[in-house]
């Protein structure tokens, strides 16, 4: 590989879905690493990626794109520096707490606590936990253990709000994010960060890399790239380089 830049997909392509990178495909990459840059871009959260690469040696620097590059994020040893993380916009926030406040009115949750109680701006997520932020943890497990009442407020609050993504998290929360859209935007954003140009000097491996797939960035940015069947097909490339 004469690219500069190495640019994994996580799931399908380096392990299966949501499930941890194997030793082999790991030590790969880390010795990689050490002579090339080498980047995750994942639709998955930055827990998620953290858990799937699992520790990363002294000495050796892994780029992490959690949720589709909406996020970016340097590893380096046990360190985690921040480079940036897309905030929703005032609109945004508008929008998002308009449709919670539908929500509460519809399912009568306000009789559980105070919607400002209920709703928390982190920034890049606004969460609307039912019982309140503070409520007991007794009680917040007991309140929805197996997701049915959320699973049927994320229905509803799809259908007010399609351009987002929402999820059902914690005991009795709904999270609210921005949907990541296609991978270009971090590769272009990655690409800033390095001083590089994509086209030549990044070299992409995933497993959807197709019109409509979520590894599309790849065509679209007219990138080197190599699209895989599964991890195992991976580990025989990575080898090579
Ligand atoms: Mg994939």
């Amino acid at each position: 590989m004469e690219q500069k830049v190495l640019v994994c997909d996580v799931d399908g392509t380096l392990a299966e879905s949501r499930q941890p990178i194997c030793e082999e495909i790991k030590s790969e990459l880390f010795r990689i690493a050490k002579e090339k840059e080498v980047c995750l871009i994942t639709g998955g959260s930055l827990e998620l990626v953290k858990y799937q690469i699992g520790k990363v040696p002294s000495g050796v620097r892994i780029h992490i794109m959690p949720t589709m590059g909406t996020q970016y994020y340097i590893i380096k040893g046990s360190k985690l520096t921040e480079i940036y993380r897309e905030e929703l916009t005032e609109e945004d926030k508008t929008l998002i707490n308009g449709a919670f406040w539908y929500l509460a009115e519809e399912f009568w949750l306000d009789r559980y606590a105070e919607l400002k109680d209920q709703l928390d701006d982190r920034g890049s997520q606004i969460t609307f936990s039912a019982l309140g932020k503070d409520a007991d943890l007794k009680k917040k497990k007991e309140f929805d253990p197996k997701k049915k009442r959320r699973n049927c407020w994320k229905q509803y609050l799809e259908t007010i709000l399609p351009n987002y993504e929402i999820k059902v998290g914690g005991t009795t929360s709904i999270d609210i994010t921005r949907k990541g859209g296609d991978k270009s935007f971090g590769l272009t954003m990655l690409g800033e960060h390095l001083n590089m140009n994509p086209r030549e000097n990044f070299y992409y491996i995933g497993d959807k890399i197709y019109e409509g797939g979520n590894d599309d960035a790849a065509i679209k940015m007219n990138l080197h790239y190599l699209c895989v069947q599964n991890p195992e097909q991976t580990l025989k490339v990575l080898k090579q380089i």
